[in-house]
């Protein structure tokens, strides 16, 4: 069965005098999913967004929400609602009349109001909190309220602009799994805008890439991580080693290439690379195996000496570089694996690397 589409971006663009923000964008959100935009600072995702919400006008394109066409229509007659990284409760106001308050401004009134702001409560997991105050509230709390403030207008899209920006980092990592959580029970289509991978990664049905304008990739989480487009997303989403190197041969779907500091690798690429091709290879962290068996074929395997230790829990790497080399290589991350077979390891360290043909992402280079 196929699910109703609650927004259409078509070839949206949009130009301040010479310079293109939004670049010919395009792309469905079927209703109740939570698509993330992910990119770096002034990429252009605050501009698509207040596109969508009606704040400002396309150059190009069209916008359609439950199919009719947004041109024209201001703002607040538009079926969404935006949510910014400042919350903006109104701090006189208890939390049913920070609710109430979108239902007032619409003309509702009376036990209409007290129904719908103890239901969307109960939904957003806060039954009966609605006499108090907001300074009484955690964070994770007011980011609720937040939400179902915007929620009782039964938007059929919810903006969200950095929700979690202005949170600590624990309340942050604390919020990324509830929001996904309150999607997945409201069950409203979210479009959240971030520049950080991790948020978008864990919440998302589906992720866009967003790079000078442009969508670079529009995907699944899993697919955005193991099969990046593009340079820019492998490098964007999670940690990466890349280095440049040349093509020197190929057979079938298996190419030779020659790094610059002069060592050689072998990657298998669908790709039509033929040699002489300048390419750019990343591999993560965690395709690197540590000491592999020797047994084990298809691996590109070479000597590493540590510079040194990343603990992070049980996300800890190690950073290595090239053991025959001149010094001047950059450095590998490599992660270790969880089950701490490695808290031996130490600075100075030389260790065998090795990592498998196909784990390997080849790209053209420049
Ligand atoms: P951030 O995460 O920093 O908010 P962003 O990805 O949301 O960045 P936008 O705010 O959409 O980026 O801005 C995209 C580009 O468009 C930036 O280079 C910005 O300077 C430019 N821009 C945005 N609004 C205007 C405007 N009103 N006039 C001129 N240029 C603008």
């Amino acid at each position: 069965m196929s699910r109703k589409i609650d927004l259409q971006v078509h070839e949206l663009v949009k130009r301040f005098d010479a310079f293109t923000a939004v670049d010919r964008v395009s792309f469905d959100v079927h209703q109740g999913k939570f698509f993330s935009i992910l990119g770096p600072s002034g990429c252009g995702k605050t501009t698509l967004l207040r596109m969508i919400s009606g704040f400002i006008e396309p150059t190009a394109g069209t916008i359609a929400i439950r199919g009719r066409d947004m041109l024209g229509i201001p703002p607040n007659k538009r079926p969404v609602n935006l949510i910014f990284q400042h919350l903006a409760l109104f701090p006189m106001m208890n939390v049913a009349e920070n609710i109430a308050f979108g239902l007032r401004r619409r003309g509702e009134r009376g036990a209409v109001i007290t129904q719908k702001v103890e239901s969307i409560l109960e939904r957003v997991g806060l039954p009966g909190y609605g006499d108090k105050q907001v300074h009484q509230l955690s964070g994770g709390q007011r980011q609720r309220v937040a939400i179902a403030r915007s929620l009782v207008l039964e938007p059929a899209v919810l903006l969200l602009d950095e929700p979690l920006g202005a949170l600590d980092l624990k309340l942050r990592e604390q919020m990324k799994v509830e929001l996904k959580t309150l999607q997945a029970q409201v069950g409203t289509t979210f479009i959240y805008i971030t520049h950080d991978q991790s948020e978008a990664l864990i919440m998302s049905d589906f992720v866009a890439v967003m790079n000078k304008g442009r969508f670079e990739q529009m995907d699944k989480p899993q697919n955005l991580y193991a099969k990046p487009a593009t340079p820019f997303v492998a490098s964007f989403v999670g940690d990466n080693n890349a280095w440049d190197g040349m093509v020197t041969g190929r057979e079938n779907d298996r190419v030779t290439v020659q790094t610059q500091n002069g060592n050689t690798c072998h990657i298998r690429t669908d790709q039509k690379f033929a040699p002489g091709d300048k390419v750019r290879v990343f591999l993560r962290p965690e395709a690197m195996l540590i000491e592999p068996d020797a047994s084990i074929p298809s691996l590109n395997r070479f000597q590493v000496v540590v510079r040194s230790i990343l603990f992070n829990g049980a996300n800890s790497s190690i950073l290595v570089h090239p053991r025959e080399g001149t010094g001047q290589e950059k450095e590998l991350i490599v992660a270790l694996p969880q089950n701490r077979q490695y808290d031996h390891v130490k600075k100075g360290d030389v260790l065998e690397i090795g990592w498998d043909e196909k784990s390997g992402i080849c790209f053209a280079g420049d």
